[in-house]
This record gives C-alpha cells, structure tokens and sequence, in this order.
C-alpha cells in the first residue's frame, strides 16, 4: 500500500467530547469519525484494524466448528413479541415501524431470528450440534453512549447461537466457544481475563466474560493472583457470604486504619487513577474543621498526580454532606469524608452521579470501595434502587481486596476491565418461548439446548489502545495494526536513490505477505514519523540518503527509543 493511494487524517487535538485515551487516539488517528451520539464511521485506518479483528475471529470460529451466516438487522417484533422482549427489555432496545404501520426492531442481538432459524431448519438430532455466528451491526440506544466505540449505540458484534439435544451437548458446546475465545483473545495480543460472570438480562447458568485488563474498565474484575480464582465483581458478590453489617458508628472500612488514614491510603481506597471520566471530585467532609481541610487538600494534590482528566476539587461540608454532593454533577466522582472521631474513615465512592434534586443525588454507575450501605444512607446518597438498572448499582459491595480467595488459595485482588466477551449456557428459555423444537432419537419433539458467545468488535480496537499507548499516540499489537510496518523515506522527491529503494522494499515486503505502507506523502521527516506513531503502526523503517550510502536502513519497533541499523540487503530477513 502505498500512502498518496490511502486516506490518513490525523490531528493534534481530540475533540472536546473525547474523555478517555482511546476515544481520543481514535479520533486523532483518524479511525473513526462521529456521525452522531454513539454513532461512528469507521474511516479506512479504522476499518483495516476491524477487518483484521473479525479475521482472527472469523478464522477460531470456523476452526471451533460455527459457521457463519448473516441475519438482518431490521427483526419483526412478532419474534420478540414470542419472547417477550418487544414489551420487556426497555429503551435500548429500538422500535420502529415501517409504512404500513408494522413493528420492527433494530437488533441487539439476535436470539429471536436465530431460533427462528433453528425451528425451521433443524428437524433431527441428527443435524445437531449446530453453531451459528455472525459479525454485523447492533444497536443499544444505550442510556450514556460514551468513550468512542467503547459505548456505542451502533457497533459491531460477533454473535454466535449454539443448538444441543441435551444439556450435556450444550455444556460441551459452551466449553468449545470457550476455548475459542482463549484462542481469538491470545491472538489479539491483549492482557486479559476471563471472569465468572452473572448471566445478566438474557439468563441462563454457565457466563463468563473476557475481560481485557485496563485501568480505564468500566467492570471491577476480583482475582486470586495464587489461583484460577476470577470473577466480576457482581458475580464475586452473589457468591461471598453476607459479611455483618457493622453499626454505622463503627469504623467502616476495612484499610486504611479509622483515624489513622493517610493520602495514600485514601488514594489507595480510591483507586486512584482514576478514571478519565472524572472531571473533578468532590470531597464532602462532615466538618469543614482543618483536619478535613487538609485531607481534602493532601488528596487533591495526589489525585493530581495521577493519570487521569480531573482537574478541579471541590469541598463541601453540611451535616449529612448534602453541600458537597450539591456541587456535584454528571459524570463526577464523589468521595465523602467523615471526619469525626470514630468516623473517620474515608468513605471511597467512585461513582458517575447526578444531582436530580437539590439535595438528592443518583448514583447512575458506581463502584464502591470498602463503604457500607449504611454511610451512604448516612450521607444522604440515593443508591439508585429505584433507577432503572438497579443490577448496576450493587447496594454494598461486599468482597474487597485482601479478603480470602472462595477456594482458599490466596487473598483477592481487583483490577479494572473491559468486557470484550461473553459466553452464556442459555438452556431452554428461547427454544422454549419460541417452540423451537427437534425430533429427538425417539421421535418426540424436544426444547433445543442453546449457548450465545459475543465478541464486541468495535469495542475491541477501543481497549486495545486503553491497554498499549504513550504519550505519543497508540501503538497497535502486530495482529491488528492497521498495518504492521510502514516505510518512512526521507527526502524521497530530492532522492532518486531512496525512491528507488523505497519502493524496491516495499514491493519486496509485501510479496513476503507483509502487511507494509510506504509513506510516499513527501511529508517532512517530524511530520511523518508523528503520524505514524499517532496511528501507531508497530514497525518502522527509515531510508535515508546518508543511510543508503552506508548500505543501512534503521529499523525501529514502536516501544523502542532508538533505532537498530541494518544493512540494507538484510532488512527484509532481519524484519521475518
Ligand atoms: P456492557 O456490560 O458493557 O453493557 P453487555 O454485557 O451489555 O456489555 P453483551 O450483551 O454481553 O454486552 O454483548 C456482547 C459483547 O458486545 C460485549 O461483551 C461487548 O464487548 C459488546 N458490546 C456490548 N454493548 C456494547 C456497546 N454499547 N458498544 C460496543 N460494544 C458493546
Ligand atoms: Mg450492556
Ligand atoms: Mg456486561
Ligand atoms: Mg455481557
């Protein structure tokens, strides 16, 4: 590829909207642009990394035995009617009609057509087991579309739908899409996890998801660094036992120490960085006495050293601590301190809130370190029982860092995720609704075993970048870089001898299948070398006229600081 035949937009700023790093590498890159809240195009830099994603999936899904097909995006509610989901699911899921008045719906997912299908066309046992999968477009009119393609209300998913004759199919069912999400997310390059999960809106047992390790996750993932032991947080909870609740006057949290808490701790409890969505903290002291004065001020100072947006601290006191949550709004952190004798623990909330009243605030998405139920009573917090997803605001969290692993092998720890998959054992609940049967070896009509497996495509390029970028921009893993090196020539209009090699190299490269680009812009030397490591392309080789003449090329890898020279004449064994 050369590049004067592709199209490369980068910018030196991110739009004002783009809160986190990937948002904004992505858009200063030039992989996306917004059309609309949650709306994107995948510019032809974004597209080659999606295609490069859905290839490695495409190519463990076929090997795992699924095979591909595509159903429409526009379903017929009498589908989702059959399963209650046109009436139950609420706003994310989009309704429209078309000119004789029918309803439609834009697909979430696709459960309703795919046992549709199976109904249909599987008659015998015999036909089973099947997998059917497909990349295409979902839609969730999500209520905070954010962060890019992280939270889009269109994007792309790999959905995948199991058929078994019996239970113990679909478990073996489950356990193949399970070893081909290790496969596909090895190949991707990316630190991940694979937690148990709750099965969540669509139901069923068995879940886990793939969780792609980075501090910017909107999921809170506890693991037992001795064992296997890993879950979600919720997840987590539903199976700790209910520690006792201790009386609000106790001291509340378990670290740092009641009374003796420093910054450091407070950070600690905090999980400081934060994340980047945060725009400013709020710190709600019960006394505005000094010693809230200055924890307030000693945290200020050490959030601000840490990696992330916020750039503004508030400090509120009222009895109750309605004054500092009053400061409060969308999208803000609020960390609440008693400062009390005997109260003194700092109470960690990260949470996105909203004030919905004058002294009432929502919490819309929360994590909680080492608080209880009761100082959030306490400080006058509405803990959004009565919002519309209560499962996403865990009323106390129960299990925290340093507690027993369930299997006894160690002590927990969290770290911060991404969910880039899921895998559910859905048993009979759609077979069910839908009377989507089989003959069985007797001949009697029996409920199909399903399992559903998604992929979030476009969320992936998104954590990626969360996971591997600098100050300079991103810097892809090789597998899906979209493209794995680029050819920087410098003076390539004054230099014959460098065009020629330029494109001698090129050309040599890609016949050996690799996947090069040859800046032939004739941009100035800064500029290029600063548009490629914005886009990141993981592999870099410089042709210079004063390099030539010394029979040398610098090859230079995306992590490293200086160059390697190689001889000319080795550069395309040296790079296979
Ligand atoms: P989340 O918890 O992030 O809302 P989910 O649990 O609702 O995700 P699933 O129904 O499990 O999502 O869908 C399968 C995959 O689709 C997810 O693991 C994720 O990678 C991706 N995905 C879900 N919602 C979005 C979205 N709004 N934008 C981009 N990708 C998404
Ligand atoms: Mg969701
Ligand atoms: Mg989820
Ligand atoms: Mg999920």
């Amino acid at each position: 590829m050369k590049a004067s035949q592709f199209f490369i937009s980068t910018y030196k700023e991110a739009p004002a909207d783009a809160e986190v790093v990937s948002h904004k590498l992505m858009m200063r890159a030039g992989l996306i642009r917004r059309v609309s809240a949650g709306i994107y195009t995948y510019m032809p830099m974004g597209l080659r990394v999606l295609h490069k994603v859905e290839a490695i999936i495409r190519e463990e899904m076929n090997r795992a035995g699924a095979i591909e097909l595509t159903m429409p995006m526009i379903q017929p509610a009498e589908f989702w009617q059959e399963t209650g989901r046109f009436a139950g699911m609420g706003p994310e899921l989009l309704r429209l009609q078309d000119r004789h008045g029918r309803d439609f719906v834009v697909q979430p997912t696709s459960e309703e057509v795919v046992t549709d299908i199976a109904r249909s066309e599987l008659r015998s046992y015999k036909q089973l087991p099947v997998n059917f999968y497909q990349i295409q477009t979902k839609f969730r009119d999500e209520r905070r579309p954010r962060f890019g393609l992280m939270r889009g209300r269109e994007f792309i998913m790999k959905d995948a739908y199991s058929f078994d004759k019996d239970v113990a199919g679909a478990q073996a069912s489950y356990q193949t899409m399970r070893q081909a999400y290790r496969a596909i997310f090895d190949r991707f390059g990316l630190r991940y996890r694979a937690v148990a999960a709750d099965s969540g809106a669509i139901g069923g047992d068995l879940s886990e998801e793939f969780q792609v390790i980075a501090a910017t996750g909107e999921d809170a993932i506890i693991y037992c660094p001795d064992s296997d032991y890993a879950a979600n947080i919720e997840k987590a909870e539903a199976l700790a036992p209910r520690a006792p609740r201790p009386a609000p006057t106790q001291p509340l949290v378990k670290t740092p120490t009641p009374g003796k808490s420093t910054c450091e701790d407070v950070a600690q409890l905090l999980q400081v960085p934060l994340t980047s969505t945060v725009k400013s903290i709020v710190l709600a002291t019960e006394e505005l006495d000094a010693q809230g004065v200055v924890v307030a001020t000693q945290l200020w100072l050490l959030l601000l050293r840490g990696d992330h947006a916020m750039n503004e601290v508030k400090v509120g006191k009222l009895p109750g601590m309605e004054n500092g949550f009053r400061f409060a709004s969308e999208g803000e952190i609020v960390a609440a301190f008693g400062s009390k004798p005997g109260y003194l623990g700092p109470i960690g909330v990260r949470a996105d809130v909203k004030v919905v009243a004058d002294r009432e605030v929502a919490v819309m998405a929360d994590f909680i370190c080492g608080a209880n139920a009761e100082d959030f009573h306490y400080t006058g917090v509405n803990w959004g029982r009565d919002l519309p997803e209560p499962a996403l605001v865990a009323d106390i969290r129960n299990v925290v860092a340093g507690d027993l692993s369930p299997d006894g092998k160690g002590v927990l720890a969290i770290e911060r995720g991404i969910e880039l998959g899921h895998v559910f054992y859905l048993g009979t609940k759609y077979s069910k609704a839908m009377n989507a049967t089989f003959l069985d070896e007797n001949g009697k009509p029996t409920w199909f075993e399903m399992g559903c497996y998604g992929i979030g495509v476009t969320r992936l390029p998104a954590a990626a970048i969360e996971q591997n970028h600098d100050e300079r921009g991103i810097i892809w893993p090789d597998a899906i870089a979209p493209f794995t090196l680029v050819i920087c020539p410098i003076g390539l209009d004054r230099s014959d001898a460098v065009r020629a090699k330029a494109m001698q190299l090129h050309d040599e490269l890609a016949a050996k299948g690799v996947d090069v680009i040859l800046d032939d812009r004739g941009e100035r030397p800064g500029a290029m070398f600063a548009d490629w490591e914005l886009i990141g392309v993981p592999h870099r080789v410089v042709i210079s006229e004063r390099g030539l003449k010394e029979g040398q090329v610098e090859y230079q890898h995306r992590r490293q600081t200086e160059p390697t020279k190689v001889a000319v004449d080795q550069l395309v064994s040296y790079l296979a």
